[in-house]
């Protein structure tokens, strides 16, 4: 019986660490990271094809035009946006895809795709964001400020998601864990199985 993979969404503040998270869940397996294209300069370390594809804005606007691109927003004056062949060639070989994507983006996948799993990761606190992001050191003040002005229109947006995570400090094991627990249960939801019963006699 060929399934198809969970299209998994984790979105979170700048300094929830969902980076982190998403890069222990994707040492097993059945996790596939979509690496998304956007409009923003690298950053130091970041590589072509691993964190992002690095593309021009015309290309960008090329994408979006021949309808190649799942979901996409413009956040903090730079395009970003999930590749869609790539992302339905992944659900449909059965695994389990993330799309590591702020809410805009979240919201548009929600209404495209209802079966979609949509988890918030956040900080403790605004507060400890605010220090985890100063500490951090790769980005200027301004980046900073514009980042945590950001947070709120993310942050209110968390009752539109299927579950809200914690990612406390030193505790990004747990925080995978913890993924890892709702999508075990998600994919036995009896919701996900409407064929069990079909199934379970016709084997
Ligand atoms: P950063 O510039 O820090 O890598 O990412 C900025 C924000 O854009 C983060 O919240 C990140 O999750 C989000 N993001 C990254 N890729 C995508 C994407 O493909 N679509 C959308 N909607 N957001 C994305």
């Amino acid at each position: 019986m060929s399934k198809k993979g969970l299209l998994i969404v984790v979105s979170g503040p700048a300094g929830s660490g969902k980076g982190t998270v998403n890069a222990k869940l994707i040492e097993r397996d059945e996790f596939v990271y979509s690496v998304s294209a956007t409009t923003r300069a690298p950053r130091p370390g970041e590589v072509d094809g691993v964190n992002y594809y690095y593309i021009t804005h015309d290309e960008f606007e090329r994408r979006i035009t021949l309808g190649d691109m799942l979901e996409y927003t413009s956040y903090c004056g730079n395009y970003y946006g999930t590749p869609k062949t790539e992302a339905e060639r992944v659900l449909k070989s059965g695994k389990n895809l993330i799309l590591e994507i702020e809410v805009d983006g979240a919201m548009q996948v929600k209404k495209k795709y209802p079966d979609a799993l949509l988890i918030m990761l956040l900080p403790p606190s605004y507060k400890v964001q605010e220090e985890r992001l100063r500490g951090r050191g790769t980005e200027t003040e301004e980046k900073i400020r514009e980042r945590l002005e950001q947070t709120k229109n993310e942050v209110v947006k968390a009752p539109e998601y299927d579950y809200i995570v914690y990612n406390y400090d030193g505790e990004s094991e747990k925080c995978a864990e913890d993924i890892l627990a709702i999508v075990r249960a998600e994919q036995l939801a009896s919701a996900r199985n409407p064929k069990a019963a079909i199934n379970y006699f016709a084997n």
